[in-house]
């Protein structure tokens, strides 16, 4: 009995005990767990609030680089968008793809265009109109209005991050309310830049020999440290390319991008930027 009565005290104290501390942790874990979420998120938030990069932000500029800004047209354009993307991902490398809204006509293009924005600050989605002018330059530019609500549409079905335009079928540039290159789309620039956009054109390009890239990727690699040497481009230490996405579809040309990335990246001086950081962009 006795034993009894203390094997049963011991068994109380133990049960006591039990629910005690079960007790003590289900409030110490709650409040913990209140703490935990209110200083996680806190945290979280500075945290991200110090790593998170908005896109559009100015960043420092050193004299001693030579900046290469890869803008690529036309996209979403699989698969060359994605063996485009794939390539900048694995080499480490900064890009700029001016999208086409009516080129994202199927859940497929859609998810690659959300796939370009949220890849900031490695990718940046910037607007190259809606409709790419039906490739009717002359009647688009011809009707600056219109053309103007083509970008707007662009901007706010896609939510483009930044206010950076490129004209589809002309090599012209808005900076700093300065409007140079092609005159036929004048208007339509003067409009865009009332609304705070700047218009990219580019330095040289990539061109196209019916789907495939003209040039080798060696002689891109030469055109590029000419131009940067001879400082024949728009912008001192930096150069803007253009290309299409859809000409590296195939794996030989994956391999001709990937050689050209890997060539210029063997020069510490070049840095590769996407065109926010452009420098009369950013002077905006
Ligand atoms: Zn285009």
């Amino acid at each position: 009995m006795f034993n009894y009565n203390l094997i049963s005290m011991h068994k109380y104290k133990f049960l006591f005990g039990i629910l005690f501390s079960a007790t003590f942790c289900f409030f110490s874990c709650k409040s913990k767990n209140k703490n935990a979420s209110g200083t996680a998120d806190s945290t979280k938030d500075s945290s991200t609030a110090v790593k998170e990069v908005k896109p559009g932000s100015a960043i420092t500029l050193s004299p001693n680089k030579k900046y290469i800004f890869i803008t690529w047209d036309d996209d979403p354009q699989p698969p060359g968008t994605s063996n485009c993307i794939r390539v900048f991902k694995e080499q480490g490398i900064k890009a700029t793809f001016f999208s086409v809204g009516m080129n994202a006509y199927d859940p497929l293009r859609k998810r690659i265009i959300d796939t370009l924005r949220n890849s900031y600050p490695q990718l940046l989605l910037a607007n190259h109109s809606w409709s790419h002018a039906r490739n009717r330059y002359r009647d688009f530019y011809a009707h600056p209005d219109s053309a103007l609500q083509d970008f707007l549409k662009m901007q706010t079905t896609y939510n483009v991050p930044v206010k950076i335009v490129r004209l589809p079928g002309m090599n012209s540039w808005v900076l700093n309310k300065e409007i140079s290159g092609q005159k036929t789309p004048y208007e339509v620039c003067k409009r865009l830049d009332s609304l705070g956009y700047s218009v990219i054109g580019w330095d040289t390009e990539w061109m196209e020999n019916k789907t495939s890239p003209k040039q080798s990727a060696d002689e891109m690699i030469a055109t590029v440290r000419q131009k940067l040497n001879d400082g024949t481009t728009k912008a001192q230490n930096a150069i803007v390319i253009l290309s299409h996405d859809r000409l590296f579809s195939k794996a030989q040309y994956v391999d001709s991008l990937t050689k050209f990335i890997s060539a210029l990246k063997q020069d510490t001086s070049y840095v590769f930027e996407t065109i926010d950081h452009y420098p009369l962009v950013q002077n905006q």
